[in-house]
């Protein structure tokens, strides 16, 4: 009672000042917002009723109640009992329910008095007091023992007050906070024991922490209950919220201070969605997102659609494809369209084909090629597949550049390639295929080695051979030619020739070792002998039996050097099945020599139409006559000599109808016309070569007078290269100079000399194939718009014309070598006019002064040194249209070699370099002297051939240079005419020996 007089007194002094302080604290601390990540589970301040807690002694704690200016009840407890001793004063709170936090806060607003200023309660005065807390799942446990609690702190002040503030208005109001846990129950009881202070509780707010539902990276953190321990961080699971998705949730982590930290992995919008402000936004119709991990809404990729929002693809447009395996943002693509220019170069048995990519790629760059080989019959009617048999370089399918080799194929026959083209959407679309065709005619050739060769009787004096015929015999084998020699002893050989395929070699020395090689020959040619193959004869002792079996033909090398006398005789007779033959010159009919035997000329020869005395009757040995009916004239393409040139079709009963060129006789013609005209046609129809223009026929029975042709695409070389200057790859226009070159070598073998071999009188069809045309023998000169009169009388085309024939008329395949090498000028350049705009008279003085063309802008070395060779002043030393065939399939096969360009000194500004002949003949060694004759390469092999001297050179025979191993006609002719030239220099002393 005591106590609270005591109390009432200080606080009738002090109540309302008291009180007046704690309405304007509880007035300003409701208006408080918590802070977010706080959830209160107890605030005394917002209870509107009874607060309902226990304070026992009845007179320890008691509640003050009054209401602030908005008549809410303040709930403040107070406790007094300073003056007394021994105080033990529980205020108890209700059960406070924890929500499941583990871990709450309690924060206490309270006054306390200052000790010293109470007047004579100093020995019993304290300034704390004692906060508890006891666990329990439910509200039974009301009467809790004292023991029962556990002690939360002891709190103290941190400011306490005194009268003297109170007089002054200032109330020092103190905030503790406390935090309670582990929790494991379900709800708690708060105590707070007074042990002798004068306190005022004036708020309690119990409060657990969380961390707030939050939503990062498109992912939502749902509210979370910090954990019991002040350092614990939960791992919390995010859900994709917004129609985004992610591999694995993304998780944060939720601090005991109720903050969310550490962020782990994210949510993307989903395919169809694209991220914009944190949000997914949907994707517009025509814009598609295929992947979560794709930058955002994307337009549709070219020939593609989608008319849908929300769209993960777009779909192609009609006859426009996709793979699977195309990026998503890859447009809608074609198949391709067929491979164009596709151009052949066949060599033997072997075709090199070659073609540019197709026009239209489909908008992919996975073209790829295939190869469909058909072996025809000679009318082209039924194919069939080629077979296994051939073989494909670098291979059939897939071929990824554009061109390819095709070898093993069989002589003499027809053949259509078809040269397709594939990308990766072909096989979706199901549209035609799309391909290039080429028919081919293969070359003959020579038959393969023979691989097998077999010792059978053996004597002292004779070895039996056999063996089998070779791989591919490429034509009837006519006979097998067996050298034989003892080892060691090469130099001296025995030659048979057999139709058999066993022989027995007889006169040999007993108990010798012998080395054969054999090869074979049919209508092509010899093929390459076989390897050595090295048999011994029995010692003197064994019994004899070397009585040749079969029937052979012995011939020494000397035997065959008289025969080829014989043969090059007959030759030079000049006549042959009744017609003169054409006034060609003599040497080239000469024998040749090639891998230093035989061969015999080709069994065709051309035969000059004016041998006859019925012009008509030439004309319908060598051409057929076509009905007019059977032609259509479509359109003029040009002017000839002798009237207008037409495209037009030709249909043949039970033939398939044809584009054809139709040149026609003007109305009006002489007989002599008529004649020349028809002659060109008498020449051509001899002529059956996939490099010479091939002639179906001619109308004479009906007018107008016509010659029909095969129809050439691409009409004349000259214009055709200017208008397309530059478009072709090196490969290309190599492959067109072979052509030009297979068509000059059959009809230089036909004994047939052109005169008048130049870009414009070679015609090109649609594969690019070049073909020889333009024949005739007067008009040649006539014709011809750049034919000038020479100072004989003559019309030639000075810049064409090898300088024999400008200057007395030596017209020879060899004078049709320099054409070639200016035809290949004119190609290598796209059609520059040759010498430019030097006068015809400039040109043949610069020319015999030994100058020549220079070397055309990007022109391969290999190139021009052929030209240059072609431009040999000495024409025995041009090559032969044999050799030029041969380097150029070298290149082909090897287009490396044609890296190499000529050097700015070979293309020197002004037109023309010299042409460096050695004219002295002062030689120091072999090699100085080869090297002088451009015949450097042969050094080595003569040397070791004992060669070694300029002295030893000179006595050297035909024989001996085969030995040495030099092969071609050309190069032993080159070489054997300086040799003579040497001798009679070494003669007349000028050569030191
Ligand atoms: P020509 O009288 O042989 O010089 O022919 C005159 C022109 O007609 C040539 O320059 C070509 O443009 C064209 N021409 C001749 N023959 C053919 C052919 N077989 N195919 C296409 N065009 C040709």
């Amino acid at each position: 009672m005591f106590a609270l007089k005591m109390f009432c007194q200080w606080s009738c002094i002090s109540q309302c000042s008291l009180l007046w302080t704690c309405v304007f604290i509880s007035a300003a601390l409701r208006t408080l917002a918590i802070p977010s990540n706080e959830v209160n589970l107890l605030d005394s301040r917002t209870v509107m009723g009874d607060l309902g807690w226990i304070a026992y002694p009845k007179n320890g704690w008691e509640e003050i109640g009054e209401v602030d200016e908005n008549y809410a009840p303040i709930h403040t407890y107070q406790v007094c009992k300073v003056m007394e001793h021994n105080q033990n004063n529980w205020l108890q709170t209700n059960w406070i329910l924890n929500e499941g936090a583990q871990r709450v806060f309690v924060e206490l607003k309270f006054t306390l008095r200052d000790c010293n200023s109470l007047p004579g309660g100093l020995g019993t005065c304290k300034e704390t007091f004692n906060m508890y807390y006891f666990e329990s799942d439910d509200e039974e446990g009301r009467n809790v023992r004292e023991s029962q609690y556990t002690k939360i702190d002891t709190i103290a002040a941190d400011e306490s007050f005194t009268e003297l503030d109170l007089g002054d208005r200032v109330m020092k109001l103190n905030t503790e906070v406390r935090d309670v846990g582990p929790l494991s129950k379900k709800g708690f009881y708060l105590a707070f024991q007074d042990v002798g202070a004068c306190i005022a509780l004036v708020s309690v707010r119990v409060y657990y922490k969380k961390c707030p539902s939050v939503i990062k990276n498109l992912s939502l953190f749902p509210d979370t209950i910090t954990g019991a321990d002040s350092s614990q961080l939960l791992e919390v699971a995010g859900t994709c919220v917004n129609n985004s998705v992610a591999e694995e949730l993304p998780r944060m982590h939720c601090s005991a201070e109720g903050e969310w930290l550490v962020p782990i992995g994210k949510c993307m919008c989903q395919p169809g969605y694209e991220e914009i402000n944190g949000t997914c936004q949907v994707c517009k119709a025509g814009f598609f997102r295929s992947s979560p991990q794709s930058s955002g809404c994307n337009k549709c990729p070219p020939h593609s659609y989608t008319n849908v929002e929300a769209s993960t693809s777009c779909e192609c447009e009609d006859s426009y494809f996709k793979r699977d395996s195309d990026p998503s943002s890859m447009a809608c693509t074609k198949p391709p369209s067929a491979p164009r220019n596709a151009i052949s170069n066949v060599n033997e048995t072997s075709v090199f084909l070659e073609w540019m990519a197709p026009a239209e790629t489909g908008g992919r760059k996975d073209v790829t090629y295939n190869i469909v080989c058909k072996k025809c019959t000679s009318d082209s009617q039924l194919c069939e597949e080629c077979g296994s048999h051939v073989r494909y370089i670098p291979q059939q399918m897939s071929l990824r550049n554009t061109s390819v080799m095709v070898a093993d194929l069989l002589a003499h026959t027809n053949y259509t390639f078809e040269v397709e083209a594939i990308n990766g959407v072909t096989t979706l679309a199901s549209l035609p295929r799309q391909f290039v065709s080429l028919n081919v005619t293969t070359n003959q050739a020579a038959p393969s080695p023979i691989s097998f060769v077999k010792k059978g009787k053996t004597a002292k004096n004779s070895i039996s051979v056999s063996w089998q015929e070779p791989d591919r015999p490429n034509g009837i084998i006519l006979e097998y030619e067996i050298k034989y020699f003892e080892k060691d002893q090469e130099t001296s050989y025995t030659i048979i020739k057999s139709k058999e395929t066993e022989i027995t070699a007889d006169g040999l020395k007993p108990a010798s070792v012998y080395v054969f090689q054999i090869r074979a020959r049919t209508a092509a040619g010899y093929g390459d002998f076989s390897r050595r193959f090295e048999f011994e004869t029995s010692p003197y002792l064994a019994a004899s039996s070397d009585q040749s079996q079969v029937p052979i033909i012995a011939v020494s090398i000397t035997v065959g050097v008289i025969l080829l006398a014989v043969v090059t005789g007959f030759l030079l007779s000049g006549r042959r099945c009744g017609y003169s033959k054409a006034k060609q010159d003599p040497e080239e009919e000469k024998m040749h020599f090639h891998n230093g035997h035989i061969k015999l000329p080709g069994i065709r020869t051309y035969i000059d139409p004016h041998t006859y005395e019925d012009p008509n009757q030439a004309v319908h040995e060598f051409a057929k006559e076509i009905d007019a009916s059977c032609i259509t004239i479509e359109r003029v393409i040009g002017a000839g000599e002798f009237g207008e040139v037409c495209s037009g079709r030709l249909k043949l009963p039970g033939k398939r109808e044809i584009p054809v060129a139709i040149k026609t006789l003007k109305a009006g013609y002489t007989e002599k016309q008529r004649r020349d005209f028809l002659g060109e046609a008498s020449i051509m129809g001899q002529f059956d070569h996939p490099n010479i223009i091939h002639l179906e026929g001619v109308v004479t029975k009906s007018k107008p007078v016509m010659i029909v042709t095969e129809y050439m695409e691409n009409g004349s070389l000259d214009t055709f290269l200017k208008k397309n200057d530059g478009q072709f790859t090196v490969i290309q226009l190599v492959g067109m100079l072979r052509g030009i070159a297979s068509g000059m070598r059959y009809l230089s073998d036909m004994g047939y000399v052109h005169r008048d071999l130049a870009a414009r009188n070679i015609l090109v069809n649609s594969n690019l194939v070049c073909k020889v045309s333009d024949f005739g023998l007067s008009r040649v000169l006539e014709d011809d718009p750049e034919a000038a009169y020479t100072t004989r009388g003559g019309k030639i085309p000075i810049r064409w014309t090898a300088p024999e024939a400008i200057a007395f008329r030596k017209f020879t395949s060899a004078s049709d070598v320099w054409s070639y090498g200016i035809v290949m000028w004119e190609v290598m350049s796209y059609g520059e006019r040759p010498y430019w705009e030097m006068s015809n008279q400039d040109v043949i003085k610069a020319v015999e002064e030994g100058y020549r063309l220079p070397g055309p802008m990007d022109c391969p070395a290999a190139l021009y040194q052929l030209m240059m060779d072609c431009w040999q002043k000495d024409r025995n030393s041009r090559p032969k249209f044999e050799e030029i065939v041969s380097l150029l399939d070298k290149l082909i096969r090897n287009p490396s070699s044609l890296k190499t360009l000529i050097n700015a000194s070979n293309r020197v500004s002004n037109l023309l370099v010299e042409h460096g002949t050695m004219e002295t003949s002062v030689y120091r060694s072999v090699g100085e002297w080869l090297e002088a004759i451009k015949m450097g390469r042969y050094t080595e092999l003569f040397i070791e051939s004992g060669y070694t001297s300029v002295e030893a050179v000179a006595q050297m025979t035909l024989d001996d240079l085969r030995r040495v191993g030099v092969n071609l006609a050309g190069h032993q002719k080159k070489i054997i005419n300086s040799i003579q030239e040497m001798r009679v220099q070494m003669m007349n002393g000028t050569v030191p020996v």
